[in-house]
């Protein structure tokens, strides 16, 4: 086991999946807390709501179809007109990722989950400004206990 005191903290949080393009969204009645390798109870008293996805759809859920996932954030910074400096910190721990062209950064950001943002708005932003940081999910830790596809089909 390692030692509480020295190690890292992971965030951690209940989430939704959009059936329609697979993007998370946070709660903000379950914010991001510290996880630890703890067991995750799911939520019993979420009832089903309509959750507005950054794709534009809405989706329903409850607290069954929710996920809990670790979270890793991106910091991305453009460091040229096509060249992408991208960085994940996870656990207190950064990783540099490499520059990414606006084509590979696309294609990363796609092979991706994304929390609360879609990869096109992530390219619509750093046309705007030169720096994000977004949230992505590192891990599921607990799937949905209800499968999503079967609510979408
Ligand atoms: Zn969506």
């Amino acid at each position: 086991m390692g030692n509480l005191a020295t190690t890292p903290m992971v965030r951690g949080a209940w989430v939704g999946k959009c059936p329609a393009c697979g993007t998370c969204c946070f709660f903000s009645r379950f914010p991001p807390t510290d996880y630890a390798g703890q067991q995750v109870v799911r939520p019993g008293t979420f009832n089903s709501v309509s959750v507005p996805c950054s794709c534009g759809r809405r989706f329903q859920t409850d607290g069954d179809y929710l996920l809990f996932v670790t979270i890793a954030s991106l910091s991305i910074q453009r460091s040229s007109p096509d060249s992408f400096a991208v960085e994940q910190s996870y656990a207190g721990t950064k990783t540099d990722l490499g520059p990414m062209s606006e084509t590979e950064l696309w294609r990363y950001l796609n092979s991706r989950t994304l929390i609360n943002i879609i990869p096109s708005q992530v390219l619509t932003f750093l046309n705007v400004g030169n720096a994000l940081d977004v949230d992505m999910v590192l891990s599921v830790v607990r799937s949905a206990a209800a499968d999503p596809q079967l609510a979408c089909s």
